[in-house]
């Protein structure tokens, strides 16, 4: 059965082309992608698209953005089989992330990516990102979808949308999932690993778009001064602190550090521990400079990618 794809364009290098004239990397009007990509049309299903107003560098995206992406899955959710984001490399894990938690109960895939050259480039990489993308986003078994869940394409791997960082600024293969396997590996076949893919249980879809954007990333450095933790803690309303330490999960002992994690405590921030580490994860109390986090209830934040 034909599938029917809705591919969302925001924004980012895939959908650029370089003026002939200034020589800038400019978006080009989406609605002559099926000229720009003519494998397009070999697809068996229907590909409709939608472009953001006014394509956004992804370095440019806001909270905003990800509930806007969130409200036009949602108003097409039963028309579409599958959905394909195109977006800026630079904050896509972050997008994917924000989505996989707003997109509750998903049961249908929705697989992001872009690429480190514009399509309109001889050695694109968005021509290959692209045509596997859709290809995944419409692959079924019967009635049942094999992804059913936000994940990112890029470079012949498929990731789960969470547990992926941008970790090269200019390779092709720019994305990897450290802490989790990835979901699939194109080559002349598209190999699923089953065990990795996610099975979402019977939830029905909602969108939950009403997040906390009063958040601030404390990041832990040799050096670090008092002044700069308070800073921090001191905003206006703040809600909640990604606190990046040490290796598995450590931070400074001075006096002051753990004064100030006190009284984040008693604002009532609720803070979270993730380690500056790609790989592992955080183990609060393994050593005497976490034990701050455990004594001020710090939510120990495993192996969990600073964009989650
Ligand atoms: N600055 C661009 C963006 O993230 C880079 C890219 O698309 O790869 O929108």
């Amino acid at each position: 059965m034909a599938r029917n794809i809705l591919l969302i364009y925001t924004g980012g290098t895939i959908g650029m082309m370089q003026d002939p004239v200034s020589q800038q990397l400019r978006p080009f009007d989406f609605d002559h992608l099926f000229e720009r990509i003519p494998e397009l049309n070999k697809f068996r299903c229907r590909i409709d698209t939608y472009a953001f107003e006014n394509p956004i560098d992804s370095s440019n995206v806001t909270p905003g953005n990800w509930k806007e992406i969130a409200d036009i899955i949602t108003r097409n959710y039963l028309k579409y089989d599958g959905f394909v984001i195109l977006h800026g490399t630079d904050t896509m894990a972050y997008t994917a992330s924000a989505l996989s938690f707003m997109l509750r109960g998903l049961q249908k895939p929705v697989i992001l990516t872009g690429s480190q050259l514009p399509i309109g480039v001889v050695r694109t990489d968005g021509k290959e990102n692209l045509i596997t993308a859709i290809e995944i986003a419409g692959d079924y078994r019967g009635d049942v979808p094999v992804v059913k869940e936000v994940a990112i394409y890029f470079e012949y791997h498929l990731m789960r949308g969470n547990r992926t960082l941008k970790y090269n600024a200019a390779h092709f293969n720019a994305f990897s999932s450290p802490n989790y396997p990835n979901l699939a590996t194109a080559g002349i076949y598209i190999h699923y690993d089953y065990h990795a893919l996610l099975r979402p249980g019977r939830r029905k879809f909602k969108a939950v778009t009403d997040i906390c954007e009063n958040v601030a990333i404390l990041y832990v450095f040799p050096g670090m001064t008092e002044d700069y933790l308070n800073a921090i803690i001191g905003i206006e309303g703040l809600k909640g602190m990604v606190i990046l330490t040490f290796g598995s999960g450590n931070a400074p002992e001075a006096k002051w550090f753990s004064e100030g994690i006190a009284k984040a405590c008693e604002k009532g921030i609720l803070m979270v521990n993730i380690t500056q580490c790609d790989k592992g994860f955080v183990e609060q109390g393994r050593y005497q400079t976490s034990e701050v986090f455990n004594t001020y209830g710090v939510v120990n934040g495993l192996d969990m990618t600073v964009e989650a």
